[in-house]
């Protein structure tokens, strides 16, 4: 079976820069108190070498709510970002801050609190329960509406007067654009400013045009992660090929690829290139079966809830 590297695929500058500050924190600050607010990146192996180093994880419904049980030392802000309630929280707090939101994320903020400044409605795409729309959604909660869908779209009731559309950096290219185009359909005049970040973007164009030569598509990372569980969705709707979500190696199933000649392999922003590797290195290793019965179109083993990271 020929294991096909789709490029690019894994780690992302948000991801490398946000991870180099916490073990920088982590070094500097030895036998201090040190929380990272939330999953500084959505993928467990990152999270457990961390902890190893000092660095507790604060996991809580929402970034305010995990704040409340940090009572001192240092708080680091993940790459998703937080809302300016937690910055003045920490700072209330005497707690020391370091920020490691992805600059790509602080460009929305920035893009968020323009409009908001300059009078407009904002309509913003993305996921309820994620990091990253808590924090962008906290600066301007009475100008910025939530929306998921083409049909919370159609639900909208907005005032008159300038109206602005911005996304999450992690969403589908797909899903963005039928929403966006359901936005200019009911509100002609509306501005666009879409955010998904040159990350994102690249890793599912290549997936799916890779995919369209493949039998089926691995695809490394968190449940957690949102880039990751997008990944799978779009190969899967756009390139009509199975996707497999796999934590680890040890998740692979070789009946997955009973029958298959050639399987491609990419990762989510925040996987660990190592564990990319012996993903990899688990697929050459396989006999797949031989095809009996037709290969199931399925997500792989860990949870496969939209995403959330
Ligand atoms: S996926 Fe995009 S927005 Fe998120 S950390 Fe990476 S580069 Fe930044």
């Amino acid at each position: 079976m020929e294991v096909v590297r789709i490029v690019p695929r894994g780690y992302c500058h948000g991801v490398v820069e946000a991870i180099r500050a916490a073990r920088r924190v982590g070094a500097e600050r030895q036998g201090e108190p040190i929380a990272m607010l939330g999953y500084l990146v959505h993928n467990e192996h990152v999270t457990t070498e961390l902890a190893e180093s000092g660095v507790r994880l604060v996991d809580a419904t929402s970034r305010l709510e995990g704040l409340e049980s940090i009572r001192e030392g240092t708080v680091i802000f993940t790459a998703h970002g937080v809302s300016p309630a937690v910055r003045a929280q920490a700072r209330a707090r005497g707690l020391h801050t370091v920020d490691a939101t992805c600059t790509d994320v602080i460009r929305t903020h920035d893009l968020v609190r323009r409009l908001a400044d300059d009078g407009y409605t904002i309509v913003y795409v993305g996921k309820r329960g994620h990091p990253e729309p808590e924090g962008v959604l906290g600066e301007a909660p009475d100008r910025i509406h939530l929306v998921e869908s083409v049909a919370e779209v159609d639900a909208l009731h907005l005032p008159p007067g300038r109206l602005a559309v911005t996304t999450q950096t992690t969403l589908s290219l797909w899903d963005t654009r039928a929403i966006i185009a359901r936005l200019q359909e009911r509100f002609p005049a509306i501005e666009v400013h879409n955010e998904i970040c040159n990350a994102t973007q690249e890793r599912q164009e290549a997936a799916v045009t890779a995919a369209a030569s493949c039998d089926a598509v691995v695809v490394v990372g968190s449940a957690r992660s949102s880039n990751t569980q997008r990944l799978v969705q779009v190969i899967q709707e756009h390139a009509a090929r199975p996707a497999f979500l796999v934590d680890t190696a040890s998740d692979l199933r070789p009946e997955w690829f009973a029958g298959c000649r050639r399987v491609g392999v990419t990762a989510g922003a925040s996987t660990p290139t190592v564990i990319t590797r012996q993903v990899i290195t688990a697929l050459e290793a396989l006999e797949p079966e031989p095809a009996l019965s037709p290969v199931a179109v399925t997500a792989g083993p860990g949870p496969s809830a939209p995403g959330t990271g």
